[in-house]
Protein backbone atom coordinates (compact mmCIF):
# COMPACT_ATOMS: atom_id res chain seq x y z
CA UNK A 1 0.00 0.00 0.00
CA UNK A 2 1.37 3.40 -0.99
CA UNK A 3 0.02 6.94 -0.44
CA UNK A 4 0.78 9.50 -3.13
CA UNK A 5 0.53 13.20 -2.04
CA UNK A 6 1.66 14.93 -4.99
CA UNK A 7 0.25 18.66 -5.76
CA UNK A 8 0.19 18.52 -10.01
CA UNK A 9 -2.23 16.33 -11.22
CA UNK A 10 -0.26 14.80 -14.28
CA UNK A 11 2.47 14.07 -12.50
CA UNK A 12 0.16 12.79 -10.11
CA UNK A 13 -1.63 10.09 -12.67
CA UNK A 14 1.58 9.25 -14.35
CA UNK A 15 3.26 7.92 -11.02
CA UNK A 16 -0.18 6.37 -10.06
CA UNK A 17 -0.15 4.71 -13.50
CA UNK A 18 3.75 3.52 -12.70
CA UNK A 19 3.07 2.23 -9.40
CA UNK A 20 -0.29 0.41 -9.88
CA UNK A 21 1.30 -1.71 -13.09
CA UNK A 22 3.55 -3.28 -10.74
CA UNK A 23 0.51 -4.10 -8.32
CA UNK A 24 1.04 -1.63 -5.94
CA UNK A 25 -2.17 -0.48 -4.36
CA UNK A 26 -1.84 3.71 -4.34
CA UNK A 27 -3.95 6.26 -2.83
CA UNK A 28 -3.25 9.55 -4.79
CA UNK A 29 -4.26 12.94 -2.71
CA UNK A 30 -3.49 16.42 -3.41
CA UNK A 31 -2.01 17.59 -0.11
CA UNK A 32 0.76 16.84 2.85
CA UNK A 33 -3.08 17.19 5.27
CA UNK A 34 -4.76 14.98 3.43
CA UNK A 35 -1.83 12.40 4.10
CA UNK A 36 -1.72 13.07 7.67
CA UNK A 37 -5.88 12.85 7.80
CA UNK A 38 -5.28 9.11 6.72
CA UNK A 39 -2.97 8.21 8.49
CA UNK A 40 -5.26 9.20 11.86
CA UNK A 41 -7.93 7.80 10.37
CA UNK A 42 -5.99 4.55 10.87
CA UNK A 43 -5.43 3.73 7.21
CA UNK A 44 -2.40 1.66 6.69
CA UNK A 45 0.74 2.49 4.46
CA UNK A 46 3.97 1.02 3.35
CA UNK A 47 5.26 4.24 1.78
CA UNK A 48 4.33 7.75 1.36
CA UNK A 49 6.01 9.18 -2.25
CA UNK A 50 5.61 13.01 -1.97
CA UNK A 51 6.33 16.03 -4.05
CA UNK A 52 9.43 17.60 -2.71
CA UNK A 53 7.18 20.69 -2.44
CA UNK A 54 3.18 20.26 -1.59
CA UNK A 55 0.51 23.09 -1.87
CA UNK A 56 0.43 23.00 1.83
CA UNK A 57 4.09 21.88 3.05
CA UNK A 58 7.19 20.89 2.28
CA UNK A 59 8.54 17.17 2.02
CA UNK A 60 10.66 17.59 4.80
CA UNK A 61 7.77 19.06 6.93
CA UNK A 62 5.44 16.38 6.01
CA UNK A 63 8.41 14.28 7.27
CA UNK A 64 8.71 15.67 10.33
CA UNK A 65 5.31 15.25 11.51
CA UNK A 66 4.80 11.60 10.15
CA UNK A 67 8.07 10.95 12.21
CA UNK A 68 7.07 12.55 15.19
CA UNK A 69 3.02 10.72 15.41
CA UNK A 70 3.75 7.58 14.41
CA UNK A 71 7.66 7.12 15.26
CA UNK A 72 10.86 5.92 12.74
CA UNK A 73 9.59 2.45 11.57
CA UNK A 74 6.25 3.17 11.12
CA UNK A 75 6.10 3.65 7.29
CA UNK A 76 8.64 4.74 4.56
CA UNK A 77 8.85 7.98 3.08
CA UNK A 78 10.02 8.71 -0.27
CA UNK A 79 10.49 12.20 -1.64
CA UNK A 80 10.71 13.59 -5.82
CA UNK A 81 12.78 16.28 -5.78
CA UNK A 82 13.97 18.86 -8.59
CA UNK A 83 15.78 21.29 -6.84
CA UNK A 84 19.87 21.83 -6.85
CA UNK A 85 20.11 22.64 -3.39
CA UNK A 86 21.22 19.31 -2.05
CA UNK A 87 21.55 20.26 1.45
CA UNK A 88 17.81 19.65 1.21
CA UNK A 89 18.19 16.19 0.42
CA UNK A 90 20.64 15.59 3.42
CA UNK A 91 18.28 17.32 5.78
CA UNK A 92 15.31 15.14 4.23
CA UNK A 93 17.45 12.02 4.70
CA UNK A 94 18.86 12.74 7.97
CA UNK A 95 15.64 13.15 9.52
CA UNK A 96 14.59 9.50 8.88
CA UNK A 97 13.53 10.28 5.71
CA UNK A 98 13.46 6.91 3.27
CA UNK A 99 14.92 7.99 0.04
CA UNK A 100 15.02 11.56 -2.07
CA UNK A 101 14.72 10.23 -5.96
CA UNK A 102 15.94 13.35 -8.16
CA UNK A 103 14.01 14.67 -10.92
CA UNK A 104 14.16 14.00 -13.91
CA UNK A 105 14.27 10.19 -13.27
CA UNK A 106 13.80 7.09 -15.33
CA UNK A 107 10.49 5.01 -14.67
CA UNK A 108 12.40 1.73 -13.45
CA UNK A 109 15.04 3.69 -11.41
CA UNK A 110 11.69 4.96 -9.77
CA UNK A 111 10.22 1.36 -9.20
CA UNK A 112 12.83 0.10 -8.12
CA UNK A 113 13.48 2.45 -5.72
CA UNK A 114 9.66 2.48 -4.35
CA UNK A 115 9.93 -1.01 -4.61
CA UNK A 116 13.16 -0.89 -2.37
CA UNK A 117 11.97 0.95 0.22
CA UNK A 118 8.47 -0.97 0.61
CA UNK A 119 10.10 -4.03 0.83
CA UNK A 120 12.91 -2.84 3.83
CA UNK A 121 9.45 -1.74 5.46
CA UNK A 122 7.58 -4.95 5.12
CA UNK A 123 10.54 -7.10 6.95
CA UNK A 124 10.56 -4.36 9.56
CA UNK A 125 6.46 -4.75 10.26
CA UNK A 126 7.44 -8.79 10.21
CA UNK A 127 10.12 -8.17 12.54
CA UNK A 128 7.99 -5.89 14.76
CA UNK A 129 5.40 -8.13 15.04
CA UNK A 130 7.00 -10.84 16.01
CA UNK A 131 9.19 -9.02 18.75
CA UNK A 132 5.43 -8.24 19.95
CA UNK A 133 4.62 -12.04 20.04
CA UNK A 134 4.71 -14.36 22.69
CA UNK A 135 6.50 -17.86 21.56
CA UNK A 136 4.13 -20.57 22.93
CA UNK A 137 0.67 -18.96 22.90
CA UNK A 138 0.95 -16.33 20.13
CA UNK A 139 -1.01 -13.20 22.24
CA UNK A 140 0.92 -10.25 22.89
CA UNK A 141 3.86 -10.60 25.03
CA UNK A 142 5.29 -8.97 28.74
CA UNK A 143 7.04 -6.20 26.19
CA UNK A 144 4.50 -5.26 23.86
CA UNK A 145 1.77 -5.21 27.29
CA UNK A 146 4.71 -2.58 28.48
CA UNK A 147 5.41 -0.75 25.58
CA UNK A 148 1.61 -0.17 24.34
CA UNK A 149 -0.18 -0.14 28.09
CA UNK A 150 1.08 3.06 28.99
CA UNK A 151 0.29 4.99 26.25
CA UNK A 152 -3.23 3.74 26.22
CA UNK A 153 -3.78 4.55 29.67
CA UNK A 154 -2.53 8.04 29.13
CA UNK A 155 -5.19 8.21 26.86
CA UNK A 156 -7.96 7.01 28.28
CA UNK A 157 -6.85 9.51 31.38
CA UNK A 158 -6.42 12.66 29.21
CA UNK A 159 -9.80 12.21 27.66
CA UNK A 160 -11.35 12.16 31.43
CA UNK A 161 -12.37 8.43 31.70
CA UNK A 162 -10.97 5.93 34.31
CA UNK A 163 -10.08 1.83 33.69
CA UNK A 164 -8.96 -0.86 35.05
CA UNK A 165 -6.10 -3.69 35.06
CA UNK A 166 -6.07 -7.03 35.56
CA UNK A 167 -3.78 -9.83 36.32
CA UNK A 168 -4.80 -13.67 36.00
CA UNK A 169 -2.65 -16.14 37.32
CA UNK A 170 -3.14 -19.96 36.88
CA UNK A 171 -4.11 -22.02 39.78
CA UNK A 172 -2.02 -25.21 41.07
CA UNK A 173 0.03 -24.96 37.75
CA UNK A 174 3.00 -26.35 39.40
CA UNK A 175 1.03 -29.67 40.28
CA UNK A 176 -0.28 -29.97 36.74
CA UNK A 177 2.87 -29.84 35.33
CA UNK A 178 4.37 -32.00 38.08
CA UNK A 179 1.78 -34.28 37.67
CA UNK A 180 0.73 -34.86 33.54
CA UNK A 181 4.33 -33.01 32.61
CA UNK A 182 5.51 -30.04 31.39
CA UNK A 183 4.09 -30.49 27.26
CA UNK A 184 0.73 -30.87 28.82
CA UNK A 185 1.32 -28.03 31.12
CA UNK A 186 2.00 -25.60 27.66
CA UNK A 187 -1.27 -27.09 25.60
CA UNK A 188 -2.72 -26.04 28.59
CA UNK A 189 -1.24 -22.55 28.64
CA UNK A 190 -1.78 -22.33 24.73
CA UNK A 191 -5.63 -23.54 25.35
CA UNK A 192 -6.25 -20.97 28.57
CA UNK A 193 -4.86 -18.24 26.32
CA UNK A 194 -6.64 -18.91 22.90
CA UNK A 195 -10.06 -18.78 25.67
CA UNK A 196 -8.98 -15.54 26.86
CA UNK A 197 -8.04 -14.05 23.94
CA UNK A 198 -11.65 -14.99 22.13
CA UNK A 199 -13.40 -13.40 24.93
CA UNK A 200 -10.98 -9.88 25.24
CA UNK A 201 -10.83 -9.87 21.24
CA UNK A 202 -9.27 -6.83 20.49
CA UNK A 203 -11.16 -4.45 22.31
CA UNK A 204 -9.02 -4.55 25.30
CA UNK A 205 -5.13 -5.53 25.47
CA UNK A 206 -4.15 -9.03 26.55
CA UNK A 207 -0.48 -10.20 27.41
CA UNK A 208 1.10 -13.03 28.77
CA UNK A 209 3.07 -11.56 31.17
CA UNK A 210 5.60 -14.53 31.75
CA UNK A 211 4.52 -18.15 33.31
CA UNK A 212 1.31 -18.62 33.68
CA UNK A 213 0.21 -15.36 34.13
CA UNK A 214 -1.56 -13.13 31.71
CA UNK A 215 -2.57 -9.25 32.29
CA UNK A 216 -5.48 -7.61 30.71
CA UNK A 217 -5.58 -3.83 30.60
CA UNK A 218 -8.89 -2.85 29.70
CA UNK A 219 -9.98 -0.52 27.56
CA UNK A 220 -12.55 2.36 29.13
CA UNK A 221 -13.88 -0.07 31.55
CA UNK A 222 -14.36 1.18 35.15
CA UNK A 223 -13.59 -1.38 37.81
CA UNK A 224 -17.61 -2.37 38.29
CA UNK A 225 -17.72 -3.10 34.57
CA UNK A 226 -14.02 -4.84 34.51
CA UNK A 227 -15.02 -7.16 37.57
CA UNK A 228 -18.31 -8.28 35.57
CA UNK A 229 -16.36 -9.04 32.77
CA UNK A 230 -13.78 -10.79 34.82
CA UNK A 231 -16.28 -13.06 36.43
CA UNK A 232 -17.15 -14.01 33.01
CA UNK A 233 -13.85 -15.13 32.22
CA UNK A 234 -13.27 -17.47 35.74
CA UNK A 235 -16.14 -19.21 34.83
CA UNK A 236 -15.89 -19.48 31.09
CA UNK A 237 -12.19 -21.27 32.15
CA UNK A 238 -13.47 -22.97 34.92
CA UNK A 239 -15.83 -24.37 33.08
CA UNK A 240 -14.01 -25.48 30.06
CA UNK A 241 -12.25 -28.77 29.75
CA UNK A 242 -8.39 -29.00 28.34
CA UNK A 243 -7.86 -32.31 26.33
CA UNK A 244 -4.03 -33.25 26.34
CA UNK A 245 -2.78 -37.01 26.21
CA UNK A 246 -5.98 -38.17 27.00
CA UNK A 247 -6.90 -36.41 29.95
CA UNK A 248 -9.86 -33.78 30.52
CA UNK A 249 -7.89 -30.96 32.74
CA UNK A 250 -9.86 -28.19 34.30
CA UNK A 251 -8.35 -25.17 35.21
CA UNK A 252 -9.14 -22.29 37.50
CA UNK A 253 -7.48 -18.48 37.58
CA UNK A 254 -7.44 -16.38 40.48
CA UNK A 255 -6.94 -12.74 39.56
CA UNK A 256 -6.34 -9.49 40.76
CA UNK A 257 -7.92 -6.14 39.36
CA UNK A 258 -7.12 -2.45 40.01
CA UNK A 259 -8.48 0.47 38.88
CA UNK A 260 -6.38 3.23 36.81
CA UNK A 261 -8.16 6.63 37.68
CA UNK A 262 -5.00 8.69 38.39
CA UNK A 263 -1.59 9.15 36.47
CA UNK A 264 1.03 7.09 38.13
CA UNK A 265 4.16 4.91 36.88
CA UNK A 266 2.20 1.50 34.47
CA UNK A 267 4.52 -0.54 37.58
CA UNK A 268 2.46 0.98 39.99
CA UNK A 269 -0.84 0.09 38.39
CA UNK A 270 0.16 -3.45 38.16
CA UNK A 271 1.82 -3.77 41.67
CA UNK A 272 -1.63 -2.85 42.93
CA UNK A 273 -3.31 -5.61 40.40
CA UNK A 274 -0.21 -8.15 42.10
CA UNK A 275 -1.48 -6.86 45.62
CA UNK A 276 -5.10 -8.22 44.74
CA UNK A 277 -3.82 -10.76 43.20
CA UNK A 278 -2.10 -12.35 45.87
CA UNK A 279 -5.02 -11.73 48.16
CA UNK A 280 -7.30 -13.96 45.63
CA UNK A 281 -4.67 -16.76 46.45
CA UNK A 282 -4.68 -16.76 50.12
CA UNK A 283 -8.76 -16.19 50.01
CA UNK A 284 -8.54 -19.62 48.43
CA UNK A 285 -8.28 -19.26 44.49
CA UNK A 286 -10.77 -19.11 41.89
CA UNK A 287 -11.83 -15.94 42.31
CA UNK A 288 -11.19 -12.27 41.78
CA UNK A 289 -10.11 -9.74 44.11
CA UNK A 290 -10.63 -6.04 43.58
CA UNK A 291 -11.46 -2.89 45.85
CA UNK A 292 -15.24 -3.79 45.50
CA UNK A 293 -14.30 -7.25 47.01
CA UNK A 294 -12.59 -5.43 50.17
CA UNK A 295 -15.84 -2.50 50.09
CA UNK A 296 -18.16 -5.45 50.45
CA UNK A 297 -16.60 -6.97 52.93
CA UNK A 298 -16.08 -4.19 55.00
CA UNK A 299 -19.88 -3.68 54.82
CA UNK A 300 -20.85 -6.90 55.17
P1 LIG B 1 -0.56 -20.66 42.58
O1 LIG B 1 -1.94 -21.24 42.58
O2 LIG B 1 -0.19 -20.09 43.89
O3 LIG B 1 -0.37 -19.70 41.46
O4 LIG B 1 0.44 -21.88 42.35
P2 LIG B 1 1.23 -22.26 41.03
O5 LIG B 1 1.70 -23.65 41.17
O6 LIG B 1 0.39 -21.95 39.84
O7 LIG B 1 2.40 -21.18 41.03
P3 LIG B 1 3.95 -21.35 41.09
O8 LIG B 1 4.49 -19.96 40.92
O9 LIG B 1 4.38 -22.11 42.29
O10 LIG B 1 4.31 -22.22 39.82
C1 LIG B 1 4.20 -21.76 38.53
C2 LIG B 1 4.68 -22.85 37.62
O11 LIG B 1 4.54 -22.47 36.26
C3 LIG B 1 6.13 -23.19 37.82
C4 LIG B 1 6.72 -23.24 36.43
O12 LIG B 1 7.43 -24.41 36.20
C5 LIG B 1 5.50 -23.23 35.53
N1 LIG B 1 5.76 -22.59 34.25
C6 LIG B 1 6.22 -21.33 34.01
N2 LIG B 1 6.32 -21.12 32.69
C7 LIG B 1 5.93 -22.26 32.07
C8 LIG B 1 5.83 -22.66 30.70
O13 LIG B 1 6.11 -21.89 29.75
N3 LIG B 1 5.38 -23.92 30.44
C9 LIG B 1 5.04 -24.79 31.46
N4 LIG B 1 4.60 -25.99 31.13
N5 LIG B 1 5.15 -24.44 32.75
C10 LIG B 1 5.58 -23.20 33.06
MG1 LIG C 1 2.34 -17.18 38.92
MG1 LIG D 1 -0.16 -19.93 39.47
Amino acid sequence: MSCLPISDEASRCELVQLLTRQQFQVTAVESGVRVLELLESAEIFDVVVTDGTLSDMSAYDLLSEIRLRYGEDALGVVALDDREDRQQVVRFLRNGGSDCIQKPFLADEFISRIFQVASIQRRVQALHSIAARDYLTDIYNRRYFFQVGPRLVDQCLRRGGVTSIAILDIDHFKRLNDTYGHEVGDLVLKAVAKRLLAQVGEEHLLARLGGEEFGILFNNLNVADASSFCEDLRIDLASAKVVADDEELSVTVSIGLATIESHESFDNYLNAADQFLYMAKYAGRNRIVSELTLLNSIAS
